[in-house]
């Protein structure tokens, strides 16, 4: 497996290659069964897998979590060796040393769920995701819909910009217990691990009122004050369609639930289809 950690390297590495289906997987590193599952899935749909891992300063606000964000690099090249990974890309920066003066902007699908406490958040994803689609010049790019808002936003700028990239998301992988797996989750202490649950487990409650035909506001209400009674105050708990990420109040089979909150300090986001739930009422 080659570790390439500048554009030219991995360029070089990827010249002989070009004529391979190659897959991309952004992670900032930490890696876990998510991200294990995004590879395997690269793995099943072409003959080059490359992992970049970088954390991206331009994504992070300023009292946000860049300075400690986990390291584990060592540990992520043993997963990516033994997962067959070719290429892992592992630059220091990407970014000029006089700062960036051309970036991307998101419109509107950027100023609603996380993009609301994360204002500029969504700019530098897609600003970093460019870069490094610009330099890997992958034929298909895997994204875990864990970060649904995000696979929704780098969906549309590949179509906007006309990019020929195939992007695919992938499941969620969730520990037993049903936390979304996340590089975070090791932030958490046992009594905010525990606490924690209360999110994927809010979800199911909203999911199965919705299922037994409680109307969706209702449902997200009933939602709120089931956290509550755990101390846990939503930055959201919302539904809204899946592909334009517009509110829904009535549920249809592009219907998903979002929920984001802080346990401690720590800020946790997941997402869950409703579709079932059309299908049980049909
Ligand atoms: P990150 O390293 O957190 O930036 O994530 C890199 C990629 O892994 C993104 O496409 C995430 O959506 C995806 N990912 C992270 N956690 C999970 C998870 N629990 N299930 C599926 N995909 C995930």
């Amino acid at each position: 497996m080659n570790i390439s950690e500048t554009p030219e390297q991995i360029r070089q590495f990827l010249a002989p290659l070009r004529s391979k289906n190659i897959a991309f997987v952004a992670t900032m590193g930490c890696l876990h069964a998510g991200h294990i599952n995004l590879i395997r899935k690269a793995k099943s749909l072409a003959d080059v897998v490359v992992v970049s891992i970088y954390v991206n300063p331009m994504q992070f606000g300023e009292n946000e979590d860049f300075s400690k964000y986990p390291n584990t690099f060592e540990k992520d090249t043993e997963i990516c060796k033994n997962e067959g990974v070719d290429v892992i890309f592992h630059p220091s920066n990407l970014y000029p040393s006089d700062g960036a003066k051309v970036t991307l902007k998101v419109r509107d699908i950027s100023n609603l769920l996380c993009g609301i406490s994360r204002p500029s958040h969504f700019d530098g994803v897609v600003t970093v995701v460019n870069m490094l689609f610009n330099i890997i010049r992958p034929d298909i790019a895997i994204f875990g819909e864990k970060d649904w808002q995000q696979l929704a936003i780098i969906r549309r700028m590949v179509s906007d910009l006309h990019m020929p990239i195939e992007i695919i998301g992938s499941d969620i992988i969730r520990e037993s217990d049903g936390l979304a797996m996340s590089s975070r989750n090791r932030y958490l202490s046992p009594s905010e691990r525990q606490k924690s649950l209360c999110l994927s487990q809010t979800m199911l409650l909203v999911k199965n009122n919705i299922e037994q035909g409680e109307k969706a506001l209702r449902s997200i209400q009933f939602g709120i004050d089931n956290l509550r009674k755990y101390d846990i105050h939503p930055e959201y708990l919302e539904i809204r369609d899946e592909l334009t990420l517009k509110p829904e109040n009535n549920i249809t089979s592009q219907s998903r639930m979002f929920i984001a909150a802080k346990i401690g300090n720590t800020r946790l986001i997941d997402n869950a289809s409703l579709k079932s739930a059309t299908e049980n009422t049909l």
